[in-house]
């Protein structure tokens, strides 16, 4: 089973991944934190990328291929399914990741879109920023990340409407509520 988390920065997207990976035994796949991680470690990947992500930008979508083509091939016979939290995030990255897809005889089987207004999202993340510490969370960096999200991501929205595979949820609502409603989307697969 293949299934993607669309929404916007501070809309709960890993939360919510990491309750529903455990429930549904699916591969939790997060391309931010994979990238953080390549940071940490001080990888070749992780200095070309750090001021990217730093800044609010998306890496190029060449690197971020790479590695969903990677953990496709890995975790795939390994888990029920993975579950993408952060990718795809443009219209190029979406049409790479058909392609992959294909070639392992798979399909999207459900995008769940979690939607929340900007005044929660800026509250959630100076929240995560006092918690975490992440470069990326401060006022400044997520306006760039919103903008990138509105004209980069949300085309995507409407590429899988077409398809028939997009649910909505309301992301305003408590954890355990949103956590019901994606497990409930998830179920009727
Ligand atoms: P959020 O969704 O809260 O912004 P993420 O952890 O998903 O946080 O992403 C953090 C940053 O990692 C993004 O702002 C971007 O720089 C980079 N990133 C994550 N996923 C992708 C992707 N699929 N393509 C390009 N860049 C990405």
């Amino acid at each position: 089973m293949i299934v993607v988390l669309l929404g916007p920065p501070g809309a709960g997207k890993g939360t919510q991944a990491n309750i529903l990976c455990k429930s549904k035994e699916l591969f939790h796949f997060s391309t931010g934190d994979i990238l953080r991680d390549e940071i940490k470690k001080k990888s070749e990947i992780g200095q070309k990328i750090e001021s990217i992500i730093n800044a609010g930008k998306l890496v190029g979508d060449e690197i971020i291929i790479k590695i969903v083509e990677k953990i496709l091939s890995e975790e795939l016979s390994r888990n029920k399914g993975i579950l993408f939290d952060g990718f795809p995030r443009n219209v190029d990255q979406a049409r790479g990741f058909e392609e992959l897809l294909k070639k392992k005889k798979q399909k999207i089987d459900c995008v769940i879109h979690i939607l929340i207004d900007e005044e929660e999202i800026i509250k959630r993340i100076q929240k995560r920023q006092s918690e975490e510490n992440r470069d990326d969370d401060n006022v400044d960096v997520l306006k760039s990340r919103l903008d990138v999200y509105l004209k980069e991501t949300t085309p995507l929205i409407d590429l899988y409407k077409k398809n028939n595979i997009l649910k909505t949820l309301d992301g305003m609502q408590a954890i355990e509520s949103v956590s019901n409603d994606m497990s409930k989307s998830i179920d009727e697969i």
